[in-house]
């Protein structure tokens, strides 16, 4: 398997149908259109399209990141290339009902999608991701107006969206949080306050970017049960849903990190002028309720994008093994002998091994885990349906906790398997430890989880 190969040809079709029977989902009449060769047709294009278009610039931007000058975000082209091949694909509805301009696909085989993505380039990956995770939230929860502003060309990916939870102050205790939003007497939000780390939060890659806010509503109850969500657009819409005049959100930085370069994480400021404008989603009050609720699919992704770059780069590692000689193995160890390939020694062996265990358990665990929330959704049976909905509940924390403590120790090894070159920057396995590192942090910390 060459290096630029992202899944081996049976990975996937292993677990999605020996291990899991996806196809099973068919007989289903939401999924009654499908079959086991449209859902391998879908993977194949998002194979096509994540080894074209994302792998090929991972690691160049990983050395150009985003930059800002004082106006604007600038990248390099090849982002907005990828991001618009992406959203061409149909794949950010692809969990959508076929009304909706969606494929109608199950989670199980949107998951298995992102993985190729995840592999591929998880920085890039990260424009189109942070979209699905907003619009998940706005068609549950918003108005129908609301949806009829944002939601059609987010599904098409003229629009982005971005979640906008944490604060300088207040990561992992969001019942902190100090952005307000204010009624005004016809009804409408304004909001201030500052967010911190917000990924995807500035660019140019599409027309408007809708940030769902958590914010409190002055005179609400304390803690966690007075934040609120609103939708806060970039650019205000017109009365009919043209973009319109710049919203008062303003970037203030963009954040330098360790990996994970090529996604622009920002640092927002809302309200500065007094007029920022935002769409209460649901009721006041329950914004986090809100936000959790849609945690599923969201902490499934940074577990599951954890184990696929674990998987990259066991299979970077295992090429370099097959090639790299040192050293001589018994019988042949005689100083004519040829070298032996390092992938012969026990410990680098062992190293590989341990790579492959920890990369494929975490693929199998979150595949199960997006198996589950389609056997949620298509079961008919109340009593089923409620174990299989408490056993997600328990796994939850596992499924994004699991994959992203080991998806970086596999990086980890994968580094040693490479010995000094694994150190150096002109090859790519400490960009995979690097951009893996996230994975532990986000989406709350593993140790909260
Ligand atoms: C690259 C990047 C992208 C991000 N993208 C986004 C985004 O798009 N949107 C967004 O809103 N946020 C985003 N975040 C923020 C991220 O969700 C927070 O960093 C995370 O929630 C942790 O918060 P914190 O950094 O304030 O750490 P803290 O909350 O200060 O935690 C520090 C340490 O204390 C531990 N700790 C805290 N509380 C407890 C507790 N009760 N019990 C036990 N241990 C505890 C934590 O586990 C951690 O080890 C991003 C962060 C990064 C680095």
């Amino acid at each position: 398997m060459a290096a630029d190969t992202l899944l081996n040809d049976f990975e996937l079709p292993f677990q999605l149908y020996d291990v899991l029977g996806t196809e099973s989902l068919t007989e289903h009449a939401k999924f009654s259109e499908h079959s086991r060769e449209t859902f391998d047709a879908v993977l194949e294009t998002a194979n096509k399209i994540a080894t074209d278009l994302f792998l090929p610039h991972n690691h160049i931007a990983d050395k150009n990141e985003p930059q800002f000058d004082g106006k604007k975000v600038s990248m390099i082209n090849d982002v907005k290339v990828a991001f618009d091949a992406f959203r061409e694909s149909g794949f950010i509805a692809g969990r959508y009902s076929f009304e909706d301009g969606g494929m109608q696909l199950p989670e199980t085989v949107m998951t298995a999608v992102a993985g190729y993505f995840m592999a591929a380039n998880p920085s890039t990956t990260a424009y189109p991701f942070l979209t699905t995770a907003a619009i998940n939230v706005i068609s549950h929860f918003a108005s129908d107006d609301i949806k009829a502003a944002f939601m059609p060309r987010m599904l098409t990916g003229e629009f982005t969206g971005t979640m906008a939870l944490t604060e300088p102050h207040a990561g992992s205790s969001l019942a902190d949080i100090k952005t307000i939003a204010v009624k005004q007497d016809d009804g409408s939000y304004r909001v201030k306050g500052s967010k911190i780390y917000i990924s995807a939060g500035d660019h140019e890659l599409s027309d408007n970017i809708v940030h769902l806010v958590l914010a409190k509503v002055p005179g609400g109850p304390g803690g966690v049960k007075g934040i609120s969500l609103f939708a806060v657009p970039k650019y205000r819409l017109n009365d009919d849903l043209s973009v319109g005049e710049r919203n008062d959100v303003h970037l203030t930085g963009l954040i330098h990190k360790l990996g994970y370069r090529g996604a622009t994480s920002t640092a927002l400021s809302f309200g500065d002028e007094g007029d920022c404008h935002g769409y209460l989603i649901g009721e006041e009050h329950f914004g986090l309720r809100y936000m959790f609720k849609m945690m599923n699919e969201a902490r499934i992704a940074v577990g599951f994008g954890a184990a696929m770059i674990g998987y990259r780069g066991y299979q970077y590692s295992l090429d370099y093994a097959k090639d790299r000689t040192q050293g001589r193995i018994a019988p042949n160890n005689k100083p004519e002998d040829d070298a032996t390939a390092i992938i012969q020694h026990g410990d680098v062996k062992r190293m590989l091994l341990a790579q492959k265990a920890y990369s494929e358990g975490g693929i199998s665990l979150c595949l199960y885990g997006s198996n589950l929330i389609d056997r949620i959704n298509t079961c008919e049976d109340e009593t089923l349906k409620n174990e299989l909905t408490e056993l997600l509940d328990l796994l939850t924390p596992v499924l994004k906790a699991w994959p992203s403590e080991y998806g970086p120790k596999a990086n980890d090894l994968g580094i040693q398997v490479l010995g000094g070159a694994g150190y150096t920057r002109e090859y790519q396995a400490e960009q995979f430890w690097r951009d893996n590192r996230l994975n532990p942090i986000h989406e709350g910390t593993n140790g909260v989880q």
